[in-house]
């Protein structure tokens, strides 16, 4: 998969990125991603890319055409990279992200991760300018309720979240497979040795080989945690009513 970041600080971007698993999933080739700067598509000879808001307003705002120019030139190289490989052209999502879209989540990573070629757009300053995102955003994505300075963490959270659901870049594949928010529930506790620590034992049931038992006592600890901490994933989870009116009852 092929992660194109449009920015104003590609080092920001590609130096959180470039270190661990993320790194190495990179550097074995499972996937790419580049950090093009808007600034190169400057169209005067300051490279400026932001001036002021009409209307007034306090701030500056990323211009229109060298965003517009930036994205034209990201997707006719990825289309010459696609036909050296033999591969049809596309059009690839963009994803812009401003606290005005849509709330990240599990279920949007997975969606994501299906894609070969994914355009992340990061806003800076008060934003950028409408008619530009009217014509090239197909996806407006926010990390959460609260304002950022700019859209390059963002972006660096959506590359992980996604770049982990593909084979390969975790170690262990199953390791993505049964986590938190799967079926919209929490995961259950866990423990790694010693057996005891500061006086706590880990709980006998992990020690006794039992898988069976095992897996039932992870899947009520992961109801119950869900139930204390987000009952608001329980509402919406797969989990059957009687299992949702059986943790309601413990937690009463
Ligand atoms: N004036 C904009 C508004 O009120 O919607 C906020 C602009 S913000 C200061 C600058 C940039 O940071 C945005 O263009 C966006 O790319 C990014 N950003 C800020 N908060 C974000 C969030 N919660 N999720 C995603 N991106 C965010």
């Amino acid at each position: 998969m092929n992660f194109h970041i449009m920015t104003l600080f590609p080092e920001m971007v590609m130096q959180g990125l470039d270190t661990s698993i993320i790194g190495r999933a990179m550097e074995n080739g499972i996937i790419d991603i580049e950090a093009v700067n808007i600034r190169d598509y400057a169209f005067n000879k300051h490279n400026k890319v932001d001036d002021y808001i009409y209307g007034g307003g306090a701030g500056m705002l990323m211009q229109a055409e060298p965003v517009y120019l930036c994205h034209e030139d990201v997707v006719r190289r990825i289309n010459e990279g696609r036909g050296r490989d033999g591969k049809e052209p596309v059009s690839p999502r963009v994803i812009y992200l401003t606290p005005q879209g849509r709330v990240f989540n599990q279920k949007m990573a997975e969606e994501f991760a299906k894609e070969e070629e994914l355009i992340l757009l990061c806003g800076h300053y008060e934003g950028i300018d409408e008619r530009v995102l009217e014509e090239i955003v197909t996806d407006n994505v926010s990390i959460g309720d609260f304002v950022l300075t700019g859209g390059e963490l963002p972006a660096m959270t959506i590359v992980d979240a996604v770049s982990r659901l593909i084979p390969g870049v975790l170690n262990n594949d199953v390791s993505a497979e049964f986590e938190t928010f799967k079926d919209d529930l929490l995961e259950y506790p866990q423990y790694s040795r010693p057996e005891v620590w500061h006086g706590k034992r880990v709980p006998e049931i992990l020690l006794s080989g039992h898988h069976a038992n095992i897996e039932k006592w992870r899947h009520e600890q992961s109801l119950k945690r869900t139930a204390e901490r987000r009952p608001d994933l329980l509402k919406r989870s797969a989990v059957t009513d009687d299992e949702n009116n059986e943790k309601r009852q413990k937690n009463d």
